[in-house]
């Protein structure tokens, strides 16, 4: 939604706020869109969120909409990302008219970005540092940015990576050391990017390779892992690719509003690190 956060995610007052609230001057009815594609379900809970959507996306996230005015989209239905759902009210117990935007994985709240009076633009992605559901599917991800003391998964895909364009690691273990610094050093100077030890979108571009049928181990099993371990698929990692592993990537490119072909080019690669962490 295009507006305002009129309540950040954190503490407030006596208690905690799991969500993000987005104002935009008390218009009734101003429009909300999906923030990723998944089944839309309408909902009511008189004493809080008053009329409200959740939609249900891949990896196990949920996206909720609060306080709405009215919905625009019927019980069970399927949205891609950016598609209207409803409109901006002040139903339950919403003091005066917003969105209760939240965010769960797994049935846990998702910390959310912003500050308060912080403005939003509906279809622009959140903070790059945001580990929740990603941006607009449409080249709308970023590169994050890692560098010495990160570690994550995408870390591990940079240490897998790294393996493939021939650099032997001592050590596969998702963390962003000294060893992980200097040979990201040797990969960028043997590649004309600028030595700085820091995987930006340059290094990002120059690491990634595809991953498709009869693709190298390294690029195979650096993706099967992310899948795996941080997308929650219960695929073997192995850096072969077979049907289990386009089933993920496709389910994967699905959820994450991206074309559905199985193969992890740029786009995807950077969907995987960018939702990833
Ligand atoms: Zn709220």
């Amino acid at each position: 939604m295009t507006g305002y956060i009129t309540s950040p995610y954190g503490p407030r007052g006596n208690g905690y706020h799991y969500g993000v609230d987005i104002g935009y001057y008390g218009e009734i009815g101003h429009p909300i869109y999906a923030a990723r594609s998944g089944t839309a379900y309408t909902a009511e809970d008189p004493g809080g969120y008053g009329n409200y959507i959740y939609i249900q996306h891949d990896g196990g996230y949920v996206s909720e909409y609060g306080h709405l005015n009215s919905f625009g989209i019927s019980h069970g239905q399927y949205v891609g990302q950016g598609d209207y759902i409803g409109g901006m009210g002040a139903d339950g117990n919403a003091q005066g008219a917003h969105l209760h935007f939240e965010v769960e994985r797994n049935g846990g709240a998702v910390s959310l970005p912003g500050y308060d009076g912080q403005n939003v633009t509906a279809g622009a992605g959140m903070s790059k540092d945001f580990p929740g559901i990603g941006g607009d599917g449409g080249g709308g991800y970023s590169w994050p940015i890692y560098s010495n003391g990160d570690q994550g998964e995408a870390v591990y895909s940079i240490q897998y990576l790294l393996e493939h364009h021939d650099y032997n690691l001592q050590y596969h273990d998702g963390i962003y050391g000294s060893e992980v610094t200097s040979t990201v050093q040797s990969f960028q100077s043997a590649n004309g990017l600028s030595v700085d030890g820091v995987v930006g979108p340059n290094t990002w571009s120059a690491l990634i390779v595809t991953v498709q049928s009869g693709s190298a181990y390294w690029p195979t099993y650096a993706a099967q892992h992310h899948l795996r371990y941080d997308e929650g698929h219960s695929i073997a990692v192995d850096g072969v690719y077979g049907p289990e592993t386009q089933g993920a990537i496709e389910s994967f490119q699905s959820g994450a509003g991206l074309t559905v072909d199985g193969i992890v080019g740029p786009n995807t690669w950077q969907a995987l690190v960018d939702i990833g962490n």
